[in-house]
């Protein structure tokens, strides 16, 4: 399962809060997304399923914002027309054509980079943030 980690600036650069984390549950965390600028950072990161309680508290503790992320892209397929664009330009494979030549979602591959996004010319892509 993949979660969101919000925390601010504050002692950001002090503790390896991830790397701390992954020392205390065991848990293989692959970090597949982090944004950090002045005012924070912005983790996704994808757990083993049966670790995801235990990580998500760990992080709580330490003070970091965390969010399950349910759903990551949202598709809507009537907007649809099959073009393709997106299959090209996704970085972790999500979209393929099927045997009838339309598109396939494979949404648990996703690392919410929005780039489908973007590059959708019927907006018919957006991403979704869970709960
Ligand atoms: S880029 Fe948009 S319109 Fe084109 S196949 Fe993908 S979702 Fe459909
Ligand atoms: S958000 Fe990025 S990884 Fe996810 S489906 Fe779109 S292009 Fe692929």
């Amino acid at each position: 399962m993949k979660l969101l980690l919000k925390r601010d600036s504050s002692d950001l650069h002090a503790t390896p809060y991830t790397a701390e984390v992954i020392l205390e549950t065991g848990a293989k965390i692959n970090i597949e997304r982090a944004n950090v600028d002045a005012m924070g950072a912005t983790l996704i990161v994808d757990v083993p399923n049966d670790k995801v309680e235990q990580v998500a508290e760990h992080f709580k503790r330490k003070g970091v914002e965390v969010r399950r992320l349910m759903k990551l892209i949202a598709w809507d397929e009537e907007r649809c027309i099959h073009c393709g664009a997106c299959i090209a330009v996704c970085p972790a494979g999500v979209f393929s054509f099927n045997q009838s030549w339309a598109i396939a979602v494979e949404e648990s591959k996703c690392i919410r980079c929005d780039v489908c996004v973007k590059a959708c010319p019927l907006s018919a892509l957006a991403s979704v943030e869970g709960l």
